[in-house]
């Protein structure tokens, strides 16, 4: 099966066998390995073949084959590593923290007292600007 490839993409460089990974899995349409910088022990990435930089233009059968992949891992890391949970992450472009264009999701151990944060607490919000938001998204599936 052929794949769109980036040449100056690390992870497509991977996906060659260009560059080493530790690879947990690996199937048709899907690679997963661990990440070289891992946030907590057991951080790992399931990884699309193909170069689709972010989830509106990868195809819905390869992002269905990279989320199967990453359940896969994230039992595999229960089972494994006993967490006290998982976090699984996919950042779409640099707003949201993205640096590698190439579509993943990060299958991510997490453990009492870890250092891992995530930047937002709940504040209810105006419903009246929710439900326009709303409107918005709606007219725009
Ligand atoms: P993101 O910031 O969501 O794009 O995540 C990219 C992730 O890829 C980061 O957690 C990096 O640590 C990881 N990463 C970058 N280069 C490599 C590599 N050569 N092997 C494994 N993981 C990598
Ligand atoms: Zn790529």
């Amino acid at each position: 099966m052929s794949h769109p490839t980036d040449e100056s993409c690390i992870f497509c460089k991977i996906v060659a066998g260009q560059l080493p990974c530790f690879k947990l899995f690996e199937d048709e349409a899907t690679i997963a390995f661990m990440d070289i910088n891992p946030v907590n022990p057991g951080h790992a990435l399931a990884v699309a073949k193909g170069h689709w930089p972010t989830i509106d233009v990868i195809p819905a059968d390869v992002l269905a084959a990279v989320a199967q992949t990453a359940q896969r891992v994230a039992k595999a890391a229960m089972r494994a590593l006993e967490p006290s949970g998982v976090n699984l992450l996919q950042s779409n472009g640099a707003g949201a923290g993205q640096s590698v264009p190439h579509l993943h999701v990060h299958i991510l151990p997490r453990h009492p007292g870890d250092k891992v944060r995530f930047n937002w607490t709940y504040t209810p919000g105006d419903k009246a600007e929710i439900q326009a938001i709303c409107e918005r998204l709606k007219a725009a599936l």
